[in-house]
């Protein structure tokens, strides 16, 4: 895994700051959603990007409560 020696420490809340080059370089924004994700490795942190939770299409979409699901994999349920 490839490091890049940024510490950054945690508050009472388990609240860390992401550094605001890896934000720019990203494209995250103020008030935009990051997907928290547990690895081998440690946690990864990305912008989240709404994604079909059956196929993982990300064209198409409608929110299903917190989810999305794609046009295609609701024309299939409908015909379960
Ligand atoms: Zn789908």
């Amino acid at each position: 895994m490839k490091t890049t020696g940024m510490i950054r420490t945690i508050d009472k809340l388990g609240r860390v700051v992401i550094p605001s080059e890896y934000r720019k370089f990203l494209n995250i924004n103020p008030d935009e959603e990051v997907e928290v994700i547990l690895t081998s490795d440690g946690v990864l942190l990305r912008k989240f990007e709404p994604y079909c939770v059956l196929c993982g299409k990300k064209t198409a979409l409608s929110e299903i409560g917190t989810s999305h699901l794609c046009r295609d994999c609701i024309e299939v349920a409908k015909r379960l």
